[in-house]
């Protein structure tokens, strides 16, 4: 298996056939090491050759597997969702940084805090973030009901489902016409990892196991990459009150372009955009002025 995946190019082949392995056997990847003479049953067999065929046509492991992982947390995915970066947990560590070093913020018992997540997919971003902010209330969003779907389950497996309401719609309309986060200033977070790769870089970049299998709607962002991202910049910053938070994800080079929105927004102070580990210019960080 390992030699067939790193002839076909699979991503990362040895972890990948362990995982596999490991999925079908019902053990974990250590196990695989500890019980290495265990021989297989033929319905394992069956199980592990489908599965390697669809692993060769570059369909990612975690679907394959029907698990994720993001922020130390396992969610459940498949095709009906993006898979979680792990880029994305940079708005998650900063919106903690933030909440835990500002009084009223979330970080204490009685503090109120609402939090919107736009385009929640599997919901990781909103998830991580009520089961670290034991006190917040966070509304998800999608305009896909079947990633809604996937959404809310994995609120139940995390037992945070009681503090998420999920709602579908177009990036802010469901905020807008909810009663708790449509008003002027209710907002302390306004986060997104939105649909923002551009046309261009949709033709000529993508990988295989990303532009075959990946939802569309989760990754393409218009000509510019900005359709969602820019109303996000100029219809985000009412909704949140003064120095809470709008964090998006986007790609690297829309960088000059985000960074030129979100300084023309009256109501934007300190921007900035910061770097993954890759050195790439990737989350825009903007604070809610007190004008
Ligand atoms: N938040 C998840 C994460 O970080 O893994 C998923 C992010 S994925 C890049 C973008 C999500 O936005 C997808 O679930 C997609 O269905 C949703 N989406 C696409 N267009 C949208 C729109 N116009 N309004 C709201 N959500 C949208
Ligand atoms: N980081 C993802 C990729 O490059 C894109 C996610 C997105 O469009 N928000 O595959």
């Amino acid at each position: 298996m390992n030699e067939a995946f790193t002839s076909n190019e699979v991503e990362s082949p040895r972890l990948s056939a362990e995982m596999l392995l490991a999925h079908v056997i019902g053990c974990d990847r250590l196990r695989l090491y500890t019980d290495a003479d265990r021989p297989a049953t033929p319905i394992e067999r069956a199980a592990l050759r489908d599965l390697v065929s669809r692993a060769l046509r570059h369909e990612p492991i975690q679907y394959l597997i029907g698990e994720g992982w993001f922020f130390g947390l396992q969610f459940t995915v498949d095709a009906r969702v993006l898979i979680p970066r792990p880029c994305t947990e940079t708005i998650v560590e900063s919106v903690l940084q933030h909440a835990r070093s500002r009084p009223g913020f979330g970080g204490s018992a009685g503090e109120s805090v609402l939090i919107a997540d736009i385009g929640t997919g599997s919901g990781c971003i909103g998830i991580a973030l009520a089961k670290h902010l034991a006190h917040a209330r966070v509304v998800c969003t999608d305009v896909s009901a079947d990633a809604l779907a996937v959404a809310r389950s994995n609120a139940e497996r995390h037992e945070v489902d009681d503090r998420i309401d999920f709602r579908q719609g177009d990036v802010l309309a469901p905020i807008l016409e909810h009663a708790a986060c449509g008003q002027r200033g209710a907002l302390s977070y306004l986060v997104s990892n939105p649909p923002y790769i551009p046309d261009v870089e949709w033709d000529t970049q993508m990988g295989r196991n990303v532009r075959g299998h990946e939802p569309e709607i989760a990754l393409r962002g218009g000509v510019d990459g900005l359709d969602a991202v820019r109303q996000l910049i100029t219809q985000g910053p009412p909704l949140l009150r003064p120095d809470g938070l709008l964090l998006i994800e986007i790609a690297a080079s829309t960088a000059d372009a985000v960074r030129e929105l979100a300084h023309d927004e009256r109501l934007l102070s300190s921007v900035e955009i910061v770097n993954d580990i890759d050195g790439l210019p990737r989350t825009l960080i903007a604070t809610r002025s007190h004008k």
